[in-house]
């Protein structure tokens, strides 16, 4: 079951809500912010982006299969041109989240979507990507045919080396460190932090039979340079 998977995930409107309420004193609003998330394509996570932009405004999508953060400079310095102006300072809010389902039966990895009868993996690169680790064949070469999970091989194999495949949720867990490291870069690469306070909020989305949690990966604000954590805790 996700509570013991994951302890501390909880109901998705509490997650959007306590970040709210933690970035509402560090000076964060709706109209000087703008959010830029980072979750997989599958249309499952789109209730994530619903929540972000329901208190914040239309967010910049960062985000590749698996939520990859595969953006890069480029893509970071047209996310933070978009920021509201006319404020003290510019404000961007970073979410990053991997993903994962769980079916009726606990089984990791299995959902049933709507419309459907029978349930499908999510997340279905990571997956994808586990069965070629399981079978010990895996072509780090770049694919012009599928760009997004030969990237995501190449960013996740060299961690898997020498060491037993990893569980799918251990797998996620991995996927969002990458992804955070990825995003890191990226903003080191294109915020100036003396023009500009940001946070990064990071997590993995779990899809439960009775709807979909958030589980709380680190999190920090970076104010006037300055890194504060920011602790999620259960309400
Ligand atoms: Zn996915």
């Amino acid at each position: 079951m996700p509570e013991e998977l994951f302890p501390g995930a909880q109901p998705q409107h509490l997650y959007h809500e306590m970040v709210r309420r933690l970035l509402a004193p560090l000076g964060f609003t709706a109209a000087n912010t703008i959010a830029c998330v980072g979750v997989c394509r599958d249309e499952l996570t789109s209730s994530f982006v619903d929540g972000v932009q329901r208190l914040w405004g239309e967010a910049f999508n960062l985000g590749s299969l698996a939520g990859m953060a595969f953006l890069g400079r480029t893509g970071l310095a047209a996310a933070i041109s978009h920021a509201p102006t006319g404020f003290d300072r510019q404000r961007f809010l970073f979410f990053a989240l991997s993903h994962l389902g769980v079916g009726e039966d606990g089984e990791v990895g299995m959902c049933v979507r709507p419309g459907q009868n029978t349930p499908t993996p999510a997340c279905g690169a990571l997956i994808a990507f586990r069965k070629e680790l399981l079978s010990g064949q895996v072509s780090l070469e770049l694919d012009p045919e599928d760009l997004e999970l030969s990237l995501l091989r190449r960013r996740l194999y060299p961690r898997l080396v020498d060491r037993p495949v990893p569980p799918l949720a251990e797998l996620t867990e991995l996927a969002l460190e990458v992804t955070l490291e990825d995003l890191e870069r990226a903003i080191a690469l294109t915020v100036d932090p003396r023009e500009a306070d940001y946070a990064v909020f990071t997590g993995i989305q779990i899809h439960a039979p009775g709807g979909h949690l958030v589980w709380p990966g680190s999190s920090y604000a970076v104010i006037a340079g300055q890194r504060h954590p920011l602790a999620l805790a259960k309400a």
